[in-house]
């Protein structure tokens, strides 16, 4: 060997010693050769201490100590043998860590033909953290683009496109299902005599009565103003008046709290049955028109559509 590679070589371990990425020498029996500081500093152990450890023995104490990987399990053996069906299968392997204190590696792991593993481990907390800002945003985001801001039910969008599947779905296995449309009355004159702030808190309880009294895939939510709709999936039509009827009395029998006052709010629903292949545009129309005769019969009633009275 040249002076030169010599030389090379001694400079090399010296920047390893004082590298922020860990380093590590595994041998083909799974024992640590050597490894730098900043390596041990993962286990928070000494790397003179943990010489000759076995790669076992090194995740056993991190365990037991709850030091260093964070190891989700609750059988240390049963997580030790499902890491060795991954360990040593191909020349390289690449993996992220996340320790107990927080912080995140990711891993990188060189087999070499001697069956010697050299491992590096470079910190990666930053951009984990800034990785995690970034997916709770989106969720935050798609939440916001799906849900009414003052109800936090289903917005007009999501419940169109829920709806659409759904419908597509009781279609194609032939069964029965129902749209409701509600509206609810006077509500004009709700905030006109108590103000725009009990207006919100009226559709606010609204929805929450109404959410309580569907069944858990009934798709509901808050088209309009002082609108909302109700999808009943695989509902016959005798059991779709029923809900309407339900829902009607749920409203106009027990009054809603808006700040110091109690009000008696009632509501007129139209209800559309799916028939054949109808359109969610179809039903959307055929309700609407039987809201509009709720409301001209009188209100806080809930109306059929009748396919004979198609014009
Ligand atoms: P009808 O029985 O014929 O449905 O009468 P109505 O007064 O309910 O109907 P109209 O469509 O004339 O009025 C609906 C009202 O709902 C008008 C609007 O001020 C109110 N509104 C719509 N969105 C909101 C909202 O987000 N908050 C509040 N407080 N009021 C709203
Ligand atoms: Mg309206
Ligand atoms: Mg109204």
């Amino acid at each position: 060997m040249s002076i030169n590679q010599i030389e090379f070589q001694k400079k090399l371990l010296e920047f390893i010693d004082v590298c922020n990425d860990g380093y590590a020498i595994l041998t083909a029996d799974d024992k640590l050769l050597g490894c730098n500081q900043s390596f041990a500093d993962i286990f928070y152990q000494d790397h003179r201490s943990i010489l000759g450890i076995h790669f076992d023995d090194l995740m056993r104490r991190s365990f037991e100590e709850r030091k260093g990987i964070r190891i989700e399990a609750e059988d240390i053996n049963l997580w030790l043998q499902q890491a060795h069906q991954r360990r040593r299968q191909n020349p390289f392997r690449i993996f992220e860590v996340d320790l107990i204190d927080g912080r995140w590696f990711l891993m990188s792991e060189q087999l070499l033909a001697s069956g010697e593993i050299l491992l590096q481990a470079k910190e990666i907390t930053k951009q984990k953290v800034l990785e995690d800002q970034l997916h709770s945003r989106v969720a935050t985001l798609s939440e916001l683009a799906l849900t009414d801001e003052l109800t936090k039910i289903a917005n007009r969008r999501c419940f169109v496109e829920s709806t659409n599947t759904e419908l597509g779905r009781c279609q194609r296995l032939n069964l029965p299902s129902a749209l409701l449309l509600l509206d609810l009355d006077f509500f004009k004159s709700v905030n006109d005599l108590y103000g725009h702030q009990a207006g919100d808190e009226v559709l606010k309880a609204t929805a929450n009565r109404l959410k309580k009294a569907l069944r858990e895939y009934d798709i509901f939510g808050r088209i309009g103003g002082e609108e909302f709709a109700v999808f009943l999936s695989e509902t016959s039509p005798q059991t779709a008046l029923q809900v309407a009827e339900r829902v009607r009395s749920l409203l106009a029998n027990y009054p809603i709290k808006a700040g110091p006052v109690e009000l008696c709010i009632t509501v007129s629903i139209g209800i559309a049955l799916c028939k054949g292949d109808s359109t969610f545009e179809d039903l959307y129309n055929q309700a609407d028109s039987a809201l509009y005769a709720a409301k001209r019969n009188g209100r806080n009633r809930a109306e059929l559509y009748k396919l004979s009275s198609e014009d």
